[in-house]
């Protein structure tokens, strides 16, 4: 352990607990904890020229102070200076405060001004004694309760005098030269103390060459990580498993379709992964519909050719069983053995599961989150793939990977080889993301889609007319389609989602007493979701009332219509995932978006896009205009350690830099770029390696 530096908490004294829960355990780490804003105290404004709403400091006379009991308990001080008057209110406050405002004593206070009851006053100032102004602008810190703004500023004034003017400069000169940016000592004591002449506005909205530099920094850092950890990987061993063209041959013949060219030119990439050495880390893309099952199943063949295991995991219950049932008839014929787990499945079926993969006679799984609980061993895992992969937290889809024998670490160092992971996902990443979120990944895409589809007809129609939608419901029943009904998103609440699809249910079946209308959603057990399921894959059920269940990944081909009640709820995603429920046969499919006025500009922007596109890739390029990067899918759960300053939208341009020059020290420095990681990412660097 480093022994802790002069002037610096004390380990387990109070204030390192506070500057704990905020990251900082040393100066280095105080010297990025950067601050949210700035106050400018540098100047006084008088009385008269206040603007509302504006923070300002004023240079007052106390004329008097005391306590008001009406309409509550509150200390109000009259002021004034030679412009004009004000008056100070605290609702909460010491008697000491009381003390200090003393009439005919002058103060200085900072606030905003506000126009009250009784003319222009300032709630909760902050109360300074006259001394000589400052003469930088004030930093005020992201904080924690229990530690003072001026305690930070202290700290940061030591750290900032502890810096060494002789260390020389992490990046390379002729680089930031390049990109005007300043050195980080120059750039760090800039934002934490920035002088009078500072461009203010530059500092608040952080285009400021040094906040450049910081974000700058932050992303190499990101870059230099990512790339770390897909060296360490590649340098992990795998199990070498070649296409032995037994199963994967045979499972082809006698398939009731021919793969598309993407299907296959993916297969390709995939196999040859399977039959290196080092661990696959690939992500296959493709948008709803593109066949991404049947790319995974003959992965899972060729492991299983070769002798070892495979998993699936897929995040509902629904669609892990109609994956299973789906492999089931692909793999029964080849005298494959598959066993499916899920969380509520009964306790026998699930032991004899667990007991054929522990001893290894099964080869391959299917199921839900439950493939990663305690009690499951997959001694002879050698691929696990995760279908829509956006749907689970980094950590679960790394403990699929962790159950085969000896994975229960991911150090370069483990013993055993490591598994390949393979993950599937139709939300196309933007390039920003790609860059930083995944680029630690091999992206596969199915760019095409398997012939003879349909486009969706996609029809916006307003929920007074819904007695017409049932009424041409019922129609199309009658003549043999299948549709489904999707229930509003309640996102307040399960229940009350669970109690409208029931409402739903029953309404229908009134309203349409010649069709089997049928009823999916969550709280069902499984057996029961499985045989309704079932029952519309048989064409017993007519039209299947849904809540979101239905979202991802399930597949009905026949089922050739879909109306969506209060589309307007819906992000767009989710409304291109489940309209991609249909189009799925070869009949002419049409999707209604039922929707309630008034709508917001958000709402009407996501049915005017849906409406608009059918392409996945525009649609997640719309999304991301709609909502900004930040809310995109999968960002926020990715596990990754945040950017803390920079921002994917605003600093793009520093993102292709920030690549290259990781790639530079990699190859050349690789002790600045230990150091750069230790100063950006300290303990925190682990996860990546992930
Ligand atoms: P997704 O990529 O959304 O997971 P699926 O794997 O569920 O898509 O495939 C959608 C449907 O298309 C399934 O019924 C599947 O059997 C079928 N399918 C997949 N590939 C082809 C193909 N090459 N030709 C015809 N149908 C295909
Ligand atoms: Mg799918």
């Amino acid at each position: 352990m480093s022994p802790t530096p002069r002037g610096w908490p004390k380990a387990g004294s109070r204030l390192a607990g506070l500057l704990a829960r905020l990251d900082i355990y040393g100066p280095a780490d105080l010297l990025i904890h950067l601050p949210l804003r700035y106050e400018d105290e540098t100047r006084l404004t008088p009385v008269a020229d206040l603007c509302l709403g504006e923070p300002a400091q004023v240079e007052v006379d106390i004329v008097s102070c005391e306590i008001v009991l009406h309409p509550r308990r509150q200390l109000v001080a009259c002021l004034c200076d030679a412009s004009g008057k004000l008056v100070a209110r605290w609702l909460n406050f010491y008697p000491s405060l009381q003390r200090q405002l003393v009439a005919g004593r002058r103060i200085r206070l900072f606030g905003e001004a506000r126009m009250g009851f009784f003319g222009l006053e300032m709630v909760h100032p902050r109360l300074q004694p006259v001394t000589p102004l400052p003469q930088a602008l004030t930093p005020v810190y992201p904080t924690t309760l229990g530690l003072s703004q001026s305690a930070l500023r202290q700290l940061v004034n030591t750290a900032l005098n502890g810096l060494s003017a002789d260390a020389p400069d992490l990046l390379p000169a002729n680089f930031c030269q390049r990109l005007g940016l300043p050195g980080f000592n120059a750039a760090i004591r800039c934002l934490h103390q920035p002088t009078p002449e500072v461009d203010t506005a530059a500092l608040e909205d952080r285009s400021h060459p040094a906040w450049l530099r910081i974000k700058f920094e932050e992303l190499l850092a990101q870059q230099l990580s990512l790339r770390r950890a897909y060296n360490a990987r590649r340098a992990q061993t795998a199990l070498n498993l070649p296409p032995r063209g037994v199963l994967t041959a045979a499972l082809l013949d006698h398939l009731p379709f021919r793969l598309t060219a993407a299907q296959t030119r993916v297969v390709a990439e995939i196999a040859a992964d399977l039959a290196t050495p080092c661990p696959m880390q690939r992500l296959l893309q493709g948008d709803v519909g593109s066949g991404k099952t049947i790319v995974a199943a003959l992965a899972m063949l060729q492991v299983a050719e070769n002798g070892w295991q495979a998993a699936l995991m897929a995040p509902t219950e629904i669609l892990a069983e109609q994956h299973y049932r789906k492999l089931s008839a692909w793999l029964e014929p080849l005298g494959v053995k598959l066993v499916w787990l899920a969380g509520s499945q009964r306790k026998r079926a699930r032991e004899a599961a667990l007991a054929l993969l522990q001893n290894g006679d099964c080869l391959l799984a299917v199921g839900t989150h439950a493939l990663i609980e305690d009690p499951v061993a997959l001694p002879r895992l050698a691929l696990a793939v995760v279908d829509e992969q956006h749907r689970f937290g980094v950590r679960q889809r790394l403990a699929l990977r962790e159950k085969g024998a000896g994975h229960s670490t991911n150090d370069a160092q483990d013993s055993g080889p490591c598994p390949h992971m393979l993950m599937m996902s139709a939300t196309p990443i933007p390039r920003t993301l790609a860059m930083t979120h995944y680029a630690d990944l091999d992206v596969s895409v199915l760019d095409e889609l398997p012939p003879g589809r349909q486009p969706v007809h996609t029809r916006l129609v307003a929920a007074e007319r819904r007695p017409e939608v049932i009424d041409r419901l019922r129609h199309a029943c009658v003549d043999g389609r299948q549709a489904y009904w999707v229930c509003p998103l309640i996102e307040e609440s399960e229940v009350l989602q669970l109690q409208t699809a029931t409402e739903t249910w029953q309404a229908l079946q009134v309203a349409l007493p010649e069709l089997r209308v049928g009823l999916i959603h969550g709280r069902l057990k499984t057996d029961e979701k499985t045989a309704v399921m079932a029952a519309f894959v048989a064409g017993e059920i007519h039209v299947l009332v849904a809540t979101t269940v239905i979202e991802v990944g399930v597949d009905v081909p026949n089922a050739s219509l879909m109306v969506i009640e209060h589309a307007e709820r819906f992000g767009l995603a989710q409304l291109h995932q489940l309209r991609g429920r249909v189009g799925r046969g070869a009949a002419a499919s049409t999707c209604v978006l039922l929707f309630a006025q008034p709508l917001s500009p958000i709402a009407r922007a996501r049915l005017k896009a849906i409406f608009e596109h059918s392409d996945g890739f525009t649609i997640a390029r719309e999304d991301l205009r709609i909502r900004g990067p930040g809310e995109f899918v999968g960002a926020r759960q990715s596990g990754l350690p945040l950017l803390r300053y920079a921002d994917l939208e605003t600093d793009a341009d520093l993102l292709d830099p920030a690549r290259e020059l990781a790639n530079e020290l990699l190859a050349s420095a690789p002790t600045v770029a230990d150091a750069l990681l230790k100063r950006w990412l300290g303990e925190r660097e682990g996860l990546l390696r992930a």
